[in-house]
């Protein structure tokens, strides 16, 4: 099966803390998991579920451990009809973990053991699989795992562009700050936005892509370089979209929701759009539907939830 919404990168399985504010040093606290996570398989499982009405084809590569961690996210992947027949198993490392714990303050802090997760190689692309792609999606952190990962990303969208030059590329540069220094973000970003059709940037990712201050300054500043649209994402606040015929955006309210777990907001709010775009619907819709897809995922504890299509628009029409 050769699909035609694909995502490549990092696969993770999250083990969390059960209480905000115990630092992962506090020996004998409680963690719970594991739940399957890695942003990009965040996105493409977000896509699968939003996708069942439309019929379209998903489809992810990477890398596992031979472990039940492994297991576990490839259930959820093909529970939710992902093609996985390009997820490779690597006998030589574990399944990627990633431990989080959360503070009342609202930050996060992650260890990482990244194992397989950035084993993803320029190898185990082939263009036959991108014959009937429609939108690739790359991950920032994609890009910082590791330095295979990141070459097998820039080599996803060579093929995909080859093979489809009207093909969507989207990019959500999901590197922070205090991870990578400016000059090596900037770096390894730059081969992904001279391609990329859309972005989905939060406002500090924004503001140190386009070196300017001022989140809608530098979306509209992103936005001249090339993008088709750039979408600013805004926490409960929503989401602001510009694009060629919008240049200073609309803005788009978000849903009230109870936030109980914000990881993976930010990957499945990429998901519905991209689903909503290639659906042919118009920006605000597209963007409410993302926004509702945003708002339902940080009421579920887990970073992948399983809300239907239904439930996105049914809070849509409940909170107009
Ligand atoms: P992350 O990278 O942590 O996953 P992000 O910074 O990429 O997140 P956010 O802006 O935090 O993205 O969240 C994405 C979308 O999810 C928002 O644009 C909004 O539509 C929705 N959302 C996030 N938090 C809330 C909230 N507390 N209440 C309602 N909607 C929310
Ligand atoms: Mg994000």
């Amino acid at each position: 099966m050769n699909p035609e919404i694909i995502c490549l990168g990092e696969l993770l399985v999250e083990i969390m803390r059960t209480e905000k504010d115990v630092p992962h040093r506090i020996i004998g606290h409680q963690y719970n998991g594991p739940f399957p996570s890695g942003a990009p398989a965040i996105y493409i499982d977000t896509v699968a579920r939003m996708a069942i009405p439309f019929n379209f084809s998903t489809g992810f590569i990477g890398t596992i451990g031979n472990d039940e961690f492994g297991e576990v996210i490839l259930e959820k992947l093909r529970s939710d009809h992902i093609d996985v027949s390009k997820i490779k198993v690597n006998d030589n490392c574990t399944t990627g973990i990633a431990f989080n714990q959360y503070n009342s303050d609202g930050s996060r802090k992650f260890i990482f053991a990244t194992g397989a997760a950035g084993q993803v190689s320029p190898e185990d692309l082939n263009e036959d699989y991108f014959s009937n792609v429609r939108a690739l999606h790359i991950m920032g952190s994609s890009l910082s795992i590791s330095k295979i990962s990141r070459n097998s990303c820039y080599k996803a969208i060579e093929i995909a562009k080859t093979i489809n030059p009207n093909v969507i590329i989207s990019f959500d540069p999901n590197l922070r700050p205090e991870m990578l220094d400016l000059n090596t973000i900037l770096d390894i970003s730059k081969p992904i936005l001279d391609n990329a059709t859309v972005l989905f940037p939060s406002g500090e990712e924004v503001e140190m892509l386009a070196g300017v201050k001022g989140e809608i300054n530098a979306c509209k500043k992103l936005l001249e370089k090339g993008l088709n649209l750039v979408v600013l994402k805004q926490g409960k606040e929503g989401c602001t979209i510009f694009s060629r015929e919008n240049i200073n955006g609309i803005k788009i309210p978000g849903y009230n929701a109870v936030e109980i777990d914000p990881t993976g907001a930010g990957d499945s709010f990429d998901g519905a759009f991209i689903v909503g775009y290639l659906a042919g619907w118009d920006l605000k819709k597209i963007g409410m539907f993302a926004n509702a897809a945003g708002a339902l995922k940080v009421q579920f504890f887990g970073p992948m939830p399983d809300t239907s299509f239904e439930e996105v628009i049914e809070l849509m029409k409940s909170q107009k």
